[in-house]
């Protein structure tokens, strides 16, 4: 084999995305796309808005000398300063330009500050059921992921489980809020509670654990619910975010990261993190989509959209008799599996053309995943397949 045995391993362990993506081909290519509903990617539906376009025909016909070049590692200073000022406003404390580093993607910032902090073998907690990536990205730089569910109930931090959890080699805990998969927010309160816990827990064992806040989603909340910002809660906190979701331009791998103006050695921690962004073969962000997001900061798509199907799909699917916590942002449900086995639900569903993901691959077996990005029509089309799905895995409708 010329792969890594490694990377073929992964491969094969998450085989069922594969096998699942070709299941959908297969059903596309003989019932029609039309009839088939496709619930299993986390691609925004809605398009950018339009000041997005303003600004790219802008940025067009404006050419300037060098904007294609290198610039420093970090990302240009007038961006920078721009993301600083949108969090300064929203977290009510002052970030300076020096705290933020433009990357590729909250993908990108996750590997980047995962680069920065790991030594071979520290741990770093990850919350079930948590982002498929996360293993990998922690893997990329040596260290171990240490899985700890949250509260089964409403999916909420469960801060005794963390605390058991940690130990003198605990580095890092990544929190992810509004959640992908579960759509829930984590309440101020208790992540003011996880950063009692991590000041005692650094005490006791002399160590620095970092909270990292993945939260490309902190901007698709519903309810008139607000995100919590990090900082305002815990002290050793960096945001690792994006423009994928707020401004739907997942393909162009434009994101941050910042660090808490009250991190300790914060400067140390930026002087890493600038080299790692160099040395992992990032070099910079995107300079054309550094440029389009500068004045773009207090722009997001509308997501009255995403509110409207997250209300229609949550109706029906309780109507029908499954149980699911209501999502409070994001845009996936994630429902209990009726039948025992998720692998076995996620394969019935296919008999109606209903393409889910199981929860196995969240860490959360006995769920699903729906992704309702999707346009609404085809919600509405999907109904009277959810309708049959639900009679004969005996659900019985409310
Ligand atoms: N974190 C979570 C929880 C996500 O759901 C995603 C993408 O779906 C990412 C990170 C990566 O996003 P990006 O496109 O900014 O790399």
């Amino acid at each position: 084999m010329a792969i890594s045995t490694k990377v073929q391993n992964c491969i094969e362990q998450s085989s069922w995305i594969r096998k699942m993506f070709e299941q959908g081909a297969q059903l596309r290519e003989k019932f029609g796309a039309e009839n088939v509903f496709d619930f299993t990617i986390g691609n925004p539906s809605v398009e950018p808005p339009q000041e997005f376009h303003d600004e790219l025909k802008k940025i067009a016909n404006s050419p300037e000398l060098g904007m294609h070049r290198y610039m420093s590692n970090a990302g240009y200073d007038d961006t920078r300063a721009a993301v600083a000022d949108f969090l300064s406003q929203r977290c009510n404390l002052n970030v300076g330009a020096g705290q933020v580093i433009m990357t590729c993607g909250a993908g990108g910032a996750l590997n980047v500050v995962l680069k920065t902090i790991l030594n071979a073998d520290e741990e770093v907690i990850i919350l079930a059921p948590y982002f498929v990536e996360y293993k990998f990205y922690i893997d990329n730089h040596a260290g171990k992921s240490t899985v700890v569910e949250t509260n089964p109930d409403n999916f909420q931090l469960d801060l005794d489980a963390i605390e058991q959890a940690i130990n003198a080699n605990t580095k890092a805990i990544i929190v992810n809020s509004p959640n992908n998969p579960t759509g829930v927010i984590y309440p101020a309160e208790d992540l003011s509670a996880l950063n009692e816990l991590l000041q005692r827990k650094q005490q006791q064992f002399n160590s620095t654990i970092y909270v990292i806040s993945d939260e490309p989603y902190a901007r698709l909340s519903y309810d008139n619910l607000d995100v919590p910002c990090i900082f305002n809660c815990i002290d050793n906190s960096v945001i690792v975010t994006s423009h994928s979701k707020d401004l739907a331009l997942p393909g162009e791998r434009i994101g941050y990261l910042a660090i808490n103006p009250a991190m300790c050695d914060g400067q140390v921690f930026m002087d890493g993190a600038v080299f790692s962004n160099r040395v992992l073969g990032f070099v910079n962000a995107p300079a054309l989509a550094q440029r389009l997001v500068t004045k773009l900061q207090h722009v997001s798509v509308d997501i009255s959209e995403y509110e409207e199907k997250r209300d229609l799909f949550y109706q029906e699917l309780t109507a029908l008799g499954f149980e699911v916590v209501k999502p409070q942002g994001g845009f996936y449900l994630f429902p209990k599996s009726p039948l025992a086995d998720d692998v076995d639900f996620v394969q019935r569903a296919q008999e109606y053309n209903i393409l889910l993901v199981p929860g196995k691959g969240f860490g959360a077996p006995g769920y699903f995943r729906i992704a309702y990005c999707i346009d609404k029509k085809m919600i509405e089309n999907s109904l009277p397949a959810w309708k049959k799905l639900a009679a004969d895995v005996g659900l019985q409708a409310k």
